[in-house]
């Protein structure tokens, strides 16, 4: 099968691509036909290495550019994204499953954080004041931390990766990415892109394994890696975080979410159901920020659940390369089966199925029809955990206060989502939500320009915005007189 863009499958290390020392490799498969996309090289412990070493070699000068050159090559990288938005597209649908409008918005929202970080990075303020008592002078500024670890998830395979790459290297830092092993290609496209762009050898390190937990924690080990940024499972970023603990190596977590849906009896309900097609759906509902769990007034829940049922319903499931598809296949039989378990738990304990409920009829791909589900009891498996698929749970509410509750039962506070026409009642709800970001009458909240993470047990730090900027600079502070 030929790939639509002229791919390398090997290491990117040192700014050449080259075969594992190993001489392993390992197989992409497209989820939507079973089919072997590409062998890629599976990186090795002296692969991890050998990265750390290129990065680290590569992190003095890269550090030492002046930030407009390193915000000019961003912009280049930016640029060159959007012009081969297409075949990039293409290939993230390949590889991930997601229909292609959701790979060509993925392509569009990833090549934004080239952009923004090429404008914040010329924007690295310190600040100068007096001390009270003393008359010493503080002189505050931020260093580049040093070279940094990137670990990402095959869910967004452009995404995840800008949103750490474009700060990183914004900052001043060197990098090594390791892409989750279903979806490595779209990186290593990605690779070649900052390559063309500018990007000297050594400040970014592409490392594909399936031996993931092993070369994270070699390069973990090196005590130059001075930042590790994880966007994945809470289960793994609890272990990055204990490995990070032996060098006081940075920790950034991106985890995993369990996002409550709000509809009150106010709420217009056109624009809700609109809203929850997007919080639920884009990117087949595989992504952290998904609608998992939708609490409906009772006065509004029969028309909330009929009409977002109808249009559920409506959407074509199929090859995300086809034209008209709106629903890619899940990005494997382990997904695709924890999605029908949900379904089968739930409706054992006595939920009702409005529309889906099963498989798809293609025997070849890992496709689950979107699902609407109603009269949810509370000790349905789906609302506590992350669904990860086309499943939309719905129970009912009478009383403000006790959905707050309910929303915020649940370890983890990535997003939430509050749909009301009283904008006072919207704020003071959104205020009482424990969760880092909060949807008030909108679907989707990523957005390069605007701070991006969870509090509990859905992560440490955030990603875009200026925040983003300084997860990767250390404060020096200087203390003088005059
Ligand atoms: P995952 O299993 O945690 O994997 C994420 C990445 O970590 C992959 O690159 C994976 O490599 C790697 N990895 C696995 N075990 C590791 C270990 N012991 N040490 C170091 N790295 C290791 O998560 P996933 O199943 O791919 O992704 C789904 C999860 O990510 C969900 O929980 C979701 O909520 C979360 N997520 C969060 C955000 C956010 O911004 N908060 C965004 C997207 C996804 P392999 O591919 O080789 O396993
Ligand atoms: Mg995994």
């Amino acid at each position: 099968m030929s790939l639509p863009l002229d791919v390398s499958t090997g290491l990117f290390i040192d700014g050449a691509f080259r075969a594992a020392s190993t001489g392993e490799e390992f197989a992409v498969i497209n989820p939507a036909t079973g089919d072997v996309l590409a062998n890629v090289a599976n990186g090795s412990l002296a692969d991890a290495q050998a990265a750390v070493e290129a990065a680290a070699n590569a992190q003095a000068d890269w550090a030492n550019k002046m930030p407009r050159e390193r915000g000019e090559i961003l912009r280049k990288a930016f640029e060159l994204m959007i012009s081969k938005e297409q075949e990039l597209a293409e290939l993230i649908t390949l590889e991930n499953g997601k229909a292609l409008p959701d790979s060509i918005a993925e392509v569009r929202y990833a090549a934004e954080f080239f952009r923004w970080f090429s404008e914040e990075g010329v924007r690295n303020l310190g600040s100068l004041s007096t001390a009270p008592s003393s008359g010493a002078k503080i002189l505050v500024h931020h260093k580049p931390a040093g070279v940094a670890i990137l670990v990402t998830p095959w869910n967004f395979p452009a995404a995840m990766g800008t949103r750490k790459i474009a700060p990183a290297l914004a900052a001043g830092c060197t990098c090594v990415l390791k892409p989750a092993a279903e979806t490595p290609l779209t990186m290593l496209a990605l690779a070649q892109i900052l390559q063309d762009a500018g990007v000297p050898k050594g400040v970014v390190n592409i490392l594909p394994s399936q031996h993931s937990g092993e070369v994270v924690a070699k390069m973990l080990s090196d005590p130059r890696s001075r930042v590790i940024s994880f966007t994945g499972s809470t289960q793994v970023g609890r272990i990055l975080l204990q490995e990070a603990s032996k060098w006081v190596t940075n920790p950034r977590m991106e985890l995993g979410g369990n996002a409550p849906f709000l509809v009150f009896d106010d709420a217009d309900i056109d624009s809700a159901v609109e809203g929850a097609m997007i919080a639920k759906m884009r990117n087949m509902g595989e992504a952290c920020t998904a609608a998992n769990r939708f609490y409906v007034h009772e006065k509004v829940y029969k028309e909330f659940s009929t009409k977002f049922a109808l249009k559920m319903g409506e959407l074509k499931v199929g090859n995300g390369l086809d034209l008209g598809v709106a629903v890619g296949p899940l990005i494997n039989a382990k997904t695709r089966d924890k999605v029908a378990f949900f379904v089968d738990d739930s409706v054992a304990k006595g939920a009702r199925i409005l529309v889906g409920g099963r498989r798809g009829d293609d025997e070849k791909g890992y496709f689950y029809l979107p699902t609407v589900l109603v009269d949810v009891p509370n000790d349905a498996k789906c609302l506590s955990d992350e669904i990860f698929g086309p499943v939309a749970p719905i129970c009912s509410f009478s009383d403000e206060k006790e959905v707050i509750t309910a929303a915020n039962a649940t370890e983890y506070g990535l997003a939430a989502y509050v749909f009301t026409r009283d904008l006072k009642r919207g704020l003071r709800i959104s205020e009482q939500l424990e969760y880092g970001m909060v949807g008030l009458n909108r679907g989707v909240m990523s957005d390069p320009a605007a701070p991006f993470g969870g509090v509990k047990q859905s992560g440490l730090g955030r990603e875009g915005a200026h925040e983003g900027l300084m997860e990767f600079l250390e404060t020096q502070y200087i203390s003088t007189d005059w």
